[in-house]
C-alpha cells in the first residue's frame, strides 16, 4: 500500500522503525526483533539504509519479507551521498521486484572515509532520479524542525525543503525532537512557506543514558531541562530509564494527538519492549 494513501484520511496512525544488520550474520536476530515489531501492527515500518550503501542488500531484503511475511506496509529508505546513477537504477528496480511501493529518498550523512557521489549533492537529486526511473512509487523526504546542521539559517533550509517536496515527495518525517514546541513552531513556518504535505513528527524514545551522548548529541536537538532532569535522576538504572524514557515519549506523542498532529513516527530501534510500551500508552487513542 502507499503510504500516502496511509495518511490521506488524516486519523490517527502509528509507523515504526527499524534498521537493518550491518553484517548477515546478525540478520536472523533483526529479522526477529523487526518482526516482533510489526506483530504490533503499525501502520507502516521504515527501514534505514546505511549511508554509505554498506547495508543495501538487507534493507532491501529485510523490507521484503516485512511486507511479505509479516504483512505490513513497509517504507524502504535509500541515500545517494556515495551512490552512482547505476547503483540507485538498481536498488529502485530491486525495490520494485521485491514488491516496495514507498522510499524514503535521502542525501545520508557524508561517510568516514570521504567517499563522494559523482552524480548527486542533495536529497532532490535522488527524488528526480527514483521518479525518472520509476514514477510509481510513492517517496517521503526527512526534514529537521531545528534545522539541518549544516544549514545556517532555516528559512534557507525551509525554502530547500520546499524544492525537495516540490520535486515529488509525498510526505516528511521530522529528526527527533524532545520539546513539542519546536515541532509546533516548525509546522506553522512550513505551512507559511507553502509546504502542505502530511508530517510525521519522529518521537525518539530515549531508553539509555548513552543515547543522549550518541544519537541526541549527532542530531543537534534541544533538550529541555525536564529531559535532562529526566536522565539525571533515572540514567543509572536501565530498568527505571527504560521506563521513563517510554512515559516521556508517550507524553510527547500524547501532546502532538491532541494538537491536531496524527500521525506518529517512532523511532523503535529494533527494540520490540519499547515498541509495545509507546503503543500502550495510546491504544485507546489509536482504537484499539
Ligand atoms: C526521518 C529521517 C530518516 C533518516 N534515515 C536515514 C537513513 O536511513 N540512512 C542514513 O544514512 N541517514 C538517514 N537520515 C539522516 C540523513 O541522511 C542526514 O540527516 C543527512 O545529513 C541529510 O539528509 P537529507 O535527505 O535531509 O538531505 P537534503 O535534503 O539534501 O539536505 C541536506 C542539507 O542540504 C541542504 N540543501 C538541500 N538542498 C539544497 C540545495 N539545492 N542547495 C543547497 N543546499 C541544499 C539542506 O538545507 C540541508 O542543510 C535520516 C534522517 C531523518 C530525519
Amino acid at each position: 500500500m502507499k503510504i500516502s494513501d496511509i495518511l490521506k484520511d488524516n486519523e490517527v496512525t502509528l509507523s515504526f522503525e527499524v534498521f537493518p544488520p550491518k553484517t548477515d550474520a546478525l540478520f536472523d536476530s533483526v529479522e526477529k526483533a523487526a518482526g516482533d515489531i510489526a506483530a504490533l501492527k503499525p501502520h507502516f515500518m521504515s527501514v534505514t539504509y546505511g549511508a554509505g550503501g554498506n547495508t543495501a542488500s538487507n534493507t532491501a531484503e529485510l523490507a521484503e519479507r516485512l511486507q511479505k511475511q509479516h504483512d505490513v506496509t513497509v517504507l524502504a529508505h535509500l541515500t545517494c551521498v556515495a551512490a552512482s546513477r547505476d547503483d540507485v537504477k538498481k536498488m529502485v528496480q530491486t525495490y520494485r521486484a521485491k514488491g516496495i511501493e514507498n522510499i524514503m529518498a535521502l542525501r545520508g550523512d557524508i561517510p568516514k572515509d570521504g567517499r563522494k557521489s559523482e552524480d548527486y549533492v542533495h536529497a532532490i537529486d535522488l527524488i528526480r532520479d527514483i521518479r525518472a526511473i520509476d514514477d510509481s512509487f510513492c517517496i517521503g523526504g526527512a526534514c529537521y524542525p531545528e534545522g539541518h546542521v549544516e544549514c545556517e539559517r532555516q528559512s534557507e533550509d525551509i525554502r530547500h525543503l520546499k524544492d525537495k517536496v516540490d520535486a515529488g515527495c509525498s510526505f516528511l518525517t521530522t529528526q527527533m525532537f524532545f520539546d513539542n514546541n519546536v515541532l509546533y513552531n516548525f509546522l506553522y513556518r512550513i505551512r507559511e512557506a507553502g509546504i502542505e504535505v502530511p508530517v510525521l513528527p519522529g518521537i525518539m524514545p530515549i531508553t539509555n543514558r548513552k543515547q543522549v551522548s550518541r544519537s541526541v548529541a549527532l542530531s543537534g536537538a534541544t533538550i529541555p531541562q525536564r529531559f535532562r532532569t529526566m536522565v539525571d535522576r533515572f540514567g543509572d538504572d536501565p530498568r527505571q530509564m527504560q521506563q521513563a524514557g517510554i512515559i516521556y515519549a508517550a507524553e510527547q506523542i500524547v501532546d502532538l494527538i491532541a494538537n491536531g498532529v496524527n500521525h506518529i513516527h517512532v523511532y523503535s530501534m529494533n527494540k520490540p519492549e519499547i515498541a509495545a510500551g509507546i503503543l500502550d500508552s495510546f491504544s485507546a487513542i489509536l482504537g484499539r
